[in-house]
């Protein structure tokens, strides 16, 4: 068998399915890649109701062996390659492969694409709050349930500053004394509850007395509750009374195509605004700040896990986000009933 260090050919165009398989394991072999490349690995994702890979093409030989299959070098070995790399990161729905190869310019079917991309956050909200152990559901009391206060008193104490790319020492210090601070656990637990139990009147009234007074500077309760107006309408369930998906149930691929070169374009246009920034120096006020913000927002651009990239793609692709005006995330409710 030949090996990918003596293949000879440097395959332009079309490979073979022997070197397909050979190369790509090598490369994933390089790279210290945990899962390996087999023949099922790729039958799977060659099948058409996955197109994770495009299939071998019939080409005609010059040779005795006459006509056979031949993989195309872009569509099977180059889209391979970036999908063993998402695999890697934790991506394993081949229709959130599909979505993260397309955003990465590989192409795809773009009806599908967008069916995919509800599909995909219709399952990541139903998994969040399946986590949550919030389903049945239509429960809602003021009080937050035990079960999120422990989860996000957990989540809190298990919060390292140290771990958070892009902060100053400063940040640091005041995000680790954040964190120790008891009343953090109380807004964190009313957060997550008016982000999965949504805009009942319990919920919201639990939310504000949590963000009761705050010092001036820090958001307040009408802040805090608008801010987590996205999140729980795109976290809400799939009975009509989710935004996100009844959005994205009327996007169009030229919505999608807007939002992936947005997605895109995000680490350009936050280095422009910072360099932007910091050429209005010091008179400026403010310039300082918005600088040090779009640090840290690169920061964690360039570490967004594919999963973050799959919801970031589907706010920027739904109609309530690429219309400000519309009041849609700012009160679910009212979008909803229209
Ligand atoms: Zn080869």
């Amino acid at each position: 068998m030949i090996t990918a260090n003596h293949c000879p050919s440097r395959h332009h165009g079309l490979i073979s399915r022997s070197c397909l398989v050979t190369h790509a394991a090598a490369w994933a072999a390089r790279r210290g890649y945990r899962a390996t490349v087999t023949d099922a690995l790729i039958d799977e994702w060659t099948r058409s109701k996955n197109s994770v890979i495009s299939g071998p093409t019939l080409t005609v030989h010059q040779g005795r062996h006459g006509a056979h299959g031949e993989w195309p070098v872009l569509g099977s070995y180059r889209r391979l390659l970036a999908a063993l790399r998402l695999r890697e990161a934790g991506v394993t729905e081949v229709r959130e492969l599909r979505l993260l190869l397309w955003v990465a310019g590989y192409g795809g079917n773009e009806e599908r694409l967008v069916r995919d991309l509800t599909s995909a956050c219709a399952k990541r909200a139903s998994t969040a709050r399946r986590e949550m152990a919030l389903e049945p559901e239509g429960r809602a009391s003021a009080r937050t349930p035990l079960r999120i206060r422990r989860q996000v008193g957990r989540a809190v104490a298990d919060l390292d500053p140290g771990s958070i790319p892009g902060l100053t020492p400063d940040q640091r210090q005041l995000l680790g004394a954040a964190f120790k601070d008891p009343r953090t656990v109380d807004i964190g637990a009313a957060v997550v509850d008016r982000m999965f139990r949504g805009s009942h009147p319990a919920v919201l009234d639990g939310l504000r007395s949590a963000a009761a007074g705050r010092p001036a500077g820090l958001p307040g309760p009408t802040e805090i509750v608008d801010a987590t107006s996205i999140s729980a309408a795109a976290l809400a369930p799939d009975d009509g009374s989710n935004l996100l998906l009844r959005d994205l149930q009327r996007a169009r691929p030229e919505d999608m195509r807007r939002a992936a070169a947005m997605l895109n374009s995000m680490p350009q246009i936050l280095r422009w605004i910072r360099r932007s920034a910091r050429d209005e120096g010091a008179d400026a006020p403010g310039s300082k700040l918005i600088a040090e913000l779009c640090s840290m927002a690169l920061a964690l651009v360039s570490s967004m896990p594919p999963g973050s990239r799959i919801i970031t793609l589907a706010m920027l692709t739904a109609e309530s986000v690429r219309h400000p005006a519309s009041p849609g995330w700012a009160s679910p409710e009212v979008a909803l009933a229209s």
